[in-house]
């Protein structure tokens, strides 16, 4: 018989416990400590409330706890002694059935890691989507983390004790992330279209209008119709927008109807990819809300606005130098000059464009009417460690980021490494070494700024001369513009100072500026409301990173809503990744958004 949350939050401290007590290996203490923070309005609650246990019993503890489990494939396997949940999960992930030479170098991975860090290692192998690891993955995964810095590792541990907390949570709820599951698997199947080149070697690359990317809006729009779309076009630079229709009996006559909002609400994200790129970044974006909308339409709900759903052909700036190209064309931001832009191989983008079927001459067209529009909303993962490490599965985006880039060089004197004593030295290198720790200092001291050289050179340097020039990049972001600036005049400052101080020179040449799009305060609140009914923690922060989002910034009110990453939140890389149940939590959010929207059009 399944559990239910009315059923804990109303049992004796001492029945609840129990029922709990499997959830952490031969540790009731968690689950009874969470348990005096009844009721629990939702699992991710209760689950929140583990977490808090352990975050705050203190490193010992946790250790203690990390050794409670058993090893993978270890001797409590084979000896049969392994606790009921951890048999099952280590026989669902096939570890009962390894190889001769799969076991063996489970085993020497199981020595190397203790030797190293003195706990076993710990890896939820039902995985995120809690069907369960391949062995490979597992074993891929372990020669990875034997690599890991100790206070990482003891850090991933918990979170991988957490991921199979929350598993067997589920499984004794006897409840699982349907929708989360939904849009996981249709993720899964997207990634199955992959550039020439890429797809031989297992990676996913997905650039602008290549046959893998024309796939991909193929099956966009496949998804789209079947989830409930009620149109579903692929417009002239390749975006495949649907479209959920409101309401039709609702009429302008109608007793409290309010113009404002029952205009359009306008959703999305893009399926481009980087080269060996994740299977979230972006796409997370176009699928959570298609899930609601097949929700809705499964339901034959309708609201009393349109859903638009846009996935965006092209974001990530990876086959023509011009980004944006998606969300750019919406905005009326589609420069015809991009047109003559060349790819790698010399096809100019019109040439792409025409191969592909899509008539240019209709780009103009496709700029939105703000008025037509409430405003818009995008679902993205995190693409940073944030979320991961304090281990809370939905962030609320406050902005994002303003930034500005630079050329620079510094230029001194090159002279000989052996001769030239250290007082007399004019060492370009040297001066902006010093500029960077200031950066990491400057920027560190904002809290919420980011500051990076992420280009460094000594051009025909030797190792018997001083360095006489030195090419940097630098590259800074703030969560407003005001911030950005203040930060780029310290540094800018700071620069000439070192110059100064060291006999140097220095030019600097400006070549981006981009503004902050901070979220429109309504439309932010609108995202916490849903986080908080869901009992998930609210946790504001800005995007680092630049978003479709950014692009309708520039025409109507938006506001994002992060998903937690695992991998330290990793993205642009394969490794990126999420679970079913955080998935879910993002369909929630979005459905409780849309259900806000419609009682407020409704009041
Ligand atoms: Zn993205």
């Amino acid at each position: 018989m399944a559990l239910t949350l009315t059923q804990l939050n109303a049992a004796s401290l001492q029945d609840a416990t129990q029922w709990l007590a499997g959830l952490y290996e031969h540790s009731p203490w968690i689950p009874q400590a969470a348990l005096a923070k009844r009721p629990f309005t939702s699992l991710a609650q209760l689950k929140s409330a583990m977490v808090g246990v352990l975050n705050a019993a203190g490193i010992e503890p946790q250790r203690v706890l990390i050794r409670a489990h058993p090893e993978l494939a270890g001797k409590a396997m084979v000896d049969k002694s392994l606790t009921a949940e951890s048999s099952s999960e280590q026989s669902k992930a096939g570890l009962t059935h390894c190889t001769p030479h799969e076991f063996e170098t489970i085993q020497q991975l199981n020595r190397d890691y203790n030797a190293r860090f003195g706990f076993p290692f710990i890896l939820a192998v039902r995985g995120p989507r809690g069907t369960g690891l391949s062995k490979a993955e597992i074993i891929a995964t372990f020669e990875r983390r034997v690599q890991s810095h100790p206070d990482f590792e003891r850090q991933e541990c918990l979170r991988n004790i957490h991921r199979i907390a929350e598993i067997r949570l589920n499984d004794l709820f006897g409840t699982s992330p349907e929708l989360g599951n939904v849009v996981w698997d249709w993720q899964e199947a997207l990634a199955q279209h992959t550039d020439p080149g890429y797809a031989e070697l297992g990676q996913l690359t997905v650039t602008y209008l290549t046959d893998a990317h024309r796939a991909c809006a193929q099956r966009i729009s496949m998804d789209m119709r079947q989830a409930g779309c009620d149109t579903v076009h692929i417009d002239a630079v390749g975006n495949v927008v649907g479209c959920y229709k409101k309401d039709s009996n609702l009429r302008i006559s109608d007793e409290g109807y309010s113009p404002i909002l029952h205009k359009t609400l306008l959703t999305g994200s893009h399926y481009d990819t980087v080269r060996n790129g994740g299977k979230y970044d972006g796409r997370l974006g176009i699928y959570v809300p298609l899930a609601c909308v097949q929700m809705l339409a499964q339901a034959g709900k309708r609201l009393p606005f349109d859903i638009e759903i846009v996935a965006f052909a092209e974001e990530e700036g990876q086959r023509y130098k011009a980004t944006f190209l998606g969300s750019g064309a919406l905005t009326g931001h589609f420069n015809p000059d991009w047109l003559d832009q060349q790819d790698a191989d010399g096809i100019t983008m019109r040439d792409a464009m025409q191969h592909a079927g899509l008539c240019v001459d209709d780009i103009p067209s496709l700029k939105r009417n703000a008025d037509d529009y409430q405003g818009f909303v995008e679902v993205h993962i995190e693409q940073g460690p944030v979320l991961n490490e304090l281990d809370i599965p939905l962030g609320i985006v406050t902005s994002i980021n303003a930034g500005v880039r630079y050329q620079c060089e510094v230029t001194g004197m090159a002279s000989h490494a052996g001769t030239t004593p250290m007082d007399r030295r004019r060492d370009a290198a040297a001066a902006v070494a010093e500029l960077m720790l200031f950066v990491e200092r400057r920027a560190a001291a904002d809290g919420d700024s980011v500051g990076t050289v992420g280009m460094l050179q000594v051009p025909n340097g030797s190792i018997n001369v001083v360095p006489g020039r030195c090419l940097f990049s630098l590259d800074l972001r703030a969560p407003n513009n005001a911030q950005r600036d203040t930060l780029a005049e310290d540094v800018l400052a700071e620069l000439a100072a070192i110059c100064t101080r060291r006999g140097v020179h220095q030019s600097v040449t400006e070549t981006m500026r981009a503004s902050a799009a901070p979220s429109a305060p309504v439309w932010q609140s609108r995202w916490e409301r849903a986080v908080q009914a869901l009992g998930v923690p609210l946790h504001r922060m800005p995007s680092g990173a630049g978003h479709d989002a950014m692009k309708l910034h520039e025409i109507m009110p938006q506001a994002m809503l992060f998903v937690r990453g695992l991998n330290s939140g990793i993205s642009h890389n394969p490794l990126e990744s999420s679970t079913n149940d955080d998935m879910q939590l993002a369909v929630d959010a979005f459905a409780l958004l849309l259900s806000d929207l419609a009682q407020s059009s409704a009041d």
